[in-house]
């Protein structure tokens, strides 16, 4: 009787706070969308029409990027880049153990083999010290992940890629707008990658993705193989897939990059209320903002070792959490075959075993930010 009266008393204050709400962020520019719609259908034009040309320039500008291939999902900008460099069997890339699968499953597609590297501790991105070590005959590519926004350490990296003439794609899918020492994420490596799935920074409504770099020989390449392998209809040189972004998705991305700014910089600032507010409880470790890179904050990850509890605890009081990753890459079933052991990786097993995102999106309320923050206190 207690806990039903308080839950009425509490009304809209106790509605829950999803991790991320797509539903107010389509209400705060539900015009400018519902004209792009119209548009699109008025047109009739569905595939590689004047949105998605438009689209790959004005995303390319600003990557600060000579060009833009748009195609189908994140997943494909990873292996198509790769297969631009001519990279596939028989050859090595060399990532994170901590990230999505889609990182090394993009490797896996072309024939290649990913190679595991253990992540810095403080904020869960590839240890650059450790990448040398992991280079054989083999290797052709590193691809570093800017993780939850987060720039990856690109100069060190750079410098190796120099050193062994490796190339570097970024897997920038969770990194629209960072920057590192002043430049974009995916203007970094050799060419990058990025994903518009609903939930990323720069979302469409359904998949998307796209190459950037200054290269422009890779992205003609990167677009003659999501077309089929044609550049001339029905002349095919080669054989390619079909990847491509369609006109209804380029115009819904090109009214919401007009935004990200905007969005990313509500995404910070939220991100240090967290840290400032949570600063000290328990055995909580909160993300460090770093002086020389602007973290778009894809996701809040905190880590703590009453991960679950907390987890439990949150979402039991309305405040949809989750787990990002609960499994590095080389424990993962789909690896099994690589003969990975545990405790191989184990800054990476470590960050999975305590991770935890807070809600943070563009749109949370004052209150919310608030609920969120003595929530996450009163568990400790
Ligand atoms: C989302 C994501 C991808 C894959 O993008 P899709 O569009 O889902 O194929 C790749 N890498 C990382 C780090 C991601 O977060």
């Amino acid at each position: 009787m207690k806990t039903k009266d308080k839950s009425i008393k509490q009304g809209q204050a106790s509605a829950p706070i999803q991790l991320v709400d797509l539903k107010r962020q389509y209400a705060s520019i539900k015009k400018e969308m519902d004209d792009a719609y119209k548009s699109v259908m008025d047109s009739c034009m569905f595939i590689r029409g004047k949105e998605h040309d438009d689209f790959a320039k004005e995303f390319a500008l600003y990557c600060e990027t000579k060009a833009c291939a748009p195609v189908a999902n994140g997943s494909d900008a990873l292996s198509l880049s790769l297969l631009a460099m001519g990279i596939g069997e028989g050859d090595e890339v060399i990532i994170p153990a901590l990230s999505f699968i889609a990182t090394s499953e993009s490797i896996t597609w072309t024939g290649a083999k990913p190679v595991f590297v253990d992540i810095v501790k403080s904020n869960g991105l590839i240890n650059t010290n450790l990448i040398e070590a992991a280079i054989t005959r083999q290797a052709k590519a590193i691809m570093p992940v800017h993780l939850y926004g987060h720039p990856a350490d690109m100069d060190a990296i750079m410098a190796i890629a120099k050193k062994h003439d490796l190339k570097v794609i970024e897997d920038a899918c969770q990194a629209h707008g960072a920057r590192y020492k002043g430049k974009r994420a995916g203007s970094l490596g050799h060419a990058a990658a990025f994903s518009f799935y609903p939930g990323k920074n720069l979302g469409a409504c359904g998949d998307g993705g796209a190459v950037t770099s200054n290269d422009e020989s890779i992205i003609s390449k990167v677009m003659q193989v999501g077309n089929y392998g044609s550049v001339k209809k029905y002349k095919h040189p080669i054989e390619g897939i079909n990847s491509r972004l369609d006109e209804m998705q380029a115009a819904f991305l090109r009214v919401k990059l007009r935004y990200l700014d905007k969005w990313s910089t509500k995404r910070r600032d939220v991100a240090r209320i967290y840290s400032k507010e949570l600063e000290g409880a328990g055995d909580l470790i909160l993300p460090e903002d770093e002086p020389d890179c602007e973290n778009v904050y894809h996701l809040y990850a905190l880590r703590t070792t009453k991960r679950d509890e907390l987890n439990e605890y949150l979402r039991s009081k309305g405040v949809m959490s989750q787990i990002h990753y609960p499994d590095p890459l080389h424990l993962l079933g789909a690896y099994g075959y690589l003969g990975h052991k545990k405790g191989q990786f184990p800054i990476s097993e470590d960050f999975c075993a305590k991770e935890l995102s807070l809600p943070l999106f563009a749109e949370l309320t004052e209150p919310e930010i608030s609920r969120i923050i003595e929530t996450t206190r009163s568990f400790f």
